[in-house]
């Protein structure tokens, strides 16, 4: 084929011309390897088998054959697990080497890919293995590999630190007293821990040293794990296995799986998806340039119909072979909302509705340059994806503790304020709002106030509520205190909830935003911390049991507004809810139904605030200082007093 115009592939004749669902990548069986390319714009692609995956160790070249639809293929008749090979790909007389974009094993830095023979790869009982059941929320852990069991204090074994294999380990503890890692986070309560990118990506050298670090946000081989997270990065099967292991563990100790995923750029052009096929996975600029919405330096073009195609086998691959419960789209808003009905339905189709969880961020950085009438997954669009798909919301995170762009704008619990519509919409998981987060329901809405990216909670805190000393290794009661009322408001958010690896402990990164390619001491969680900020774990861990409980919170269906009643401003910087916690019938089974409304109180003042209750005994469930008081819970009628800056959740007994 002649030099390739860009608008060419938007075209229907390329789709009709090229467009194919026969399987590509490698297809091992007991006796012959095929090998299938798809590089509908190449004159000529090479196969080359290599002993390993990184030195000049070349077996053979073989010359591939055009199968059909801009298939190339070539068959080895025998299994060649083990073996690795990249491809020779010429377009327009360049001739470009590349790894296979549906690779599943690679080698050391993923420049080489591997065959792979994925039964070979599985631990001990990974034919067993299973998530555990649906919890009555989601609860959302979002870790880092390297930041989960780096520090020295985390008590995993040297050589597994900063690894996959640090997930299984069970008993970890910091000095023999307080637990870490995986018997930390059964404590905790949470549900789902989300992995950021264990993919394999770029940014790290895997030959290279330990100290390196980076989030993982530039994806080089989407269906391989990251091998820097591996034991062996050399072999490809190894971090396949160690992470299946990790996988598995958490399953076993209760925890549901999600995956960071990063459809929306690649690390550069210099990778498979640009080499194989150059230009067709991605959008251009009207001056041919690379689009750059992402601001990672390109976008991949998601509403070609072999890239969707891509990225649902990719999604679908890592549900089945590596028992991911969920994933969670990195720029969203880049990705089509096409796509992402699809990627729900087909995981709905194949492992039953909702069983795994779709969300993302619906926003990019800046504008992308995707085909004419493409509908992207941006807020304005979140009201056409399937209402299970669920998205951060920004504006109940910026709410309750300020605006994240600006270090020093505060919100409810720093002395900013919130009024009582901003509250009513928070409480609602902005279900039918039409301006900040227009979702359709809670069932849409990611509750959250701190993620990965920009200022940890406790250093927005420091930056709004301590900026003349800006210290944010000492923790005063006053922080504290402004950290309790940001959960009590966050967990009394109808939708999903969600919290960066922690939160819970204060975690802080001395001020710095963006952490993803600083050390691993900035990053990594300090396990001394955790245990010297116990009494905030436990008052995170008291509103995680608690939450679970509460079907007026729980409640995802469509009508789960109508659970929250009158809302008001009592008093300046006083503000109430009643919440309907009824237990519909079918749901019986599932709540034990101890209180059939709530009645919350936020104070953010800095008085003691007297509040009536609604009529009738009310049992305190939790206060500004203790989320455990469910357990035995006093019983108030009348007047109460709201300490300063506090919240008071109570809870009101059927008849
Ligand atoms: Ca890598």
């Amino acid at each position: 084929m002649n030099r390739i115009e860009n608008n060419i592939f938007d075209s229907k004749e390329f789709e009709q011309a090229y467009h194919t669902e026969l399987p590509l990548g490698v297809l091992l069986t007991d006796n012959e390897t095929e090998f299938r390319l798809w590089s509908p714009t190449a004159s000529e692609v090479t196969l080359n088998l290599y002993a390993d995956g990184h030195t000049s160790s070349l077996i053979v070249r073989c010359s591939m054959k055009p199968l059909t639809h801009g298939i190339w293929a070539f068959t080895i008749a025998e299994p060649l697990h083990g073996v690795y090979y990249d491809y020779s790909v010429t377009v327009d007389n360049v001739c470009r080497t590349t790894p296979d974009p549906y690779a599943r094993a690679a080698g050391v830095n993923g420049t080489r890919s591997m065959v792979v023979n994925l039964r070979k790869t599985n631990p001990n009982g990974w034919e067993l293995d299973k998530a555990p059941a649906r919890p009555a929320e989601n609860i959302i852990y979002e870790v880092h590999v390297k930041d989960f069991s780096n520090a020295v204090s985390s008590g995993v074994p040297a050589n597994l630190r900063g690894k996959y294999l640090a997930f299984t380990q069970e008993h970890t503890t910091l000095n023999g007293e307080s637990k870490t890692c995986l018997s930390y986070l059964k404590d905790l309560g949470v549900t789902h821990v989300q992995l950021m990118p264990v993919y394999d990506y770029g940014s790290v050298d895997e030959a290279g040293a330990d100290t390196q670090y980076n989030w993982g946000y530039d994806p080089i081989n989407y269906n391989v794990p990251e091998g820097s997270y591996s034991c062996d990065p050399y072999h490809g099967e190894v971090r396949i296995k160690e992470l299946k292991s990790a996988i598995a563990a958490l399953h076993r100790n209760g925890f549901r799986v999600i995956m960071d995923v990063v459809y929306n750029h690649t690390y550069s052009l210099d990778c498979a998806l640009f080499k194989s096929a150059p230009w067709y996975f991605y959008r251009q600029n009207r001056d041919k340039s690379p689009s750059n919405g992402s601001a990672c330096g390109n976008d991949v073009a998601s509403e070609r119909s072999m890239c969707a195609r891509y990225i649902v086998d990719s999604v679908l691959y890592w549900a089945e072979e590596y028992h991911m419960d969920g994933f969670r789209f990195d720029l969203m808003g880049l990705l089509d909302v096409d796509l992402m009905n699809r990627i729900q339905q087909q995981l709905d189709t194949r492992f039953g509705e909702g069983e795994k969880l779709v969300f993302g961020e619906p926003w990019s950085a800046t504008a992308t340059a995707a085909r004419k009438g493409t509908l992207l997954c941006q807020k304005e669009n979140l009201k056409r994806l399937n209402p299970r798909i669920g998205a951060f919301c920004d504006a109940t995170r910026d709410a309750v503790k300020g605006d994240l762009m600006d270090a020093h704008n505060k919100g409810a619990v720093n002395g900013g304020g919130l009024s009582a519509t901003t509250l009513r919409s928070m409480l609602t998981g902005w279900a039918g709002n039409r301006d900040k987060f227009p979702v359709q329901g809670c069932s849409q809405s990611i509750c959250y106030i701190s993620a990965h990216d920009d200022w940890t909670l406790w250093d927005k805190l420091v930056y709004t509520m301590d900026a003349q000393t800006l210290n944010f290794k000492d923790c005063p009661e006053r922080l504290l205190r402004a950290n309790r009322l940001a959960v009590a408001l966050y967990f009394c958010c109808q939708g999903h909830l969600f919290l960066l690896a922690g939160e819970e402990f204060a975690r802080t990164k001395n001020g710095m935003k963006n952490s993803y390619s600083y050390s691993p001491a900035v990053n990594q969680m300090d396990w001394e911390r955790c245990a010297q900020n116990s009494a905030l774990v436990e008052y995170y861990r008291g509103f995680i049991a608690l939450r679970k409980q509460l079907i007026g919170l729980c409640d995802k269906s469509e009508l789960a507004s109508y659970r929250i009643r009158t809302v008001q401003e009592i008093k300046p910087d006083c503000l109430t809810a009643l919440v309907d916690n009824t237990v519909p019938p079918f749901e019986q089974a599932n709540y034990s139904n101890r209180w059939s409304k709530l009645f919350l109180v936020f104070n953010l003042s800095q008085a003691s605030t007297s509040v009536l209750l609604p009529s009738g005994n009310w049992e305190l469930l939790a206060d500004g200082a203790n989320s455990f008081l469910w357990r035995e819970p006093k019983l108030y009628c009348g007047s109460v007093t709201a300490a300063p800056v506090s919240a008071l959740i109570f809870g009101k007994k059927e008849k």
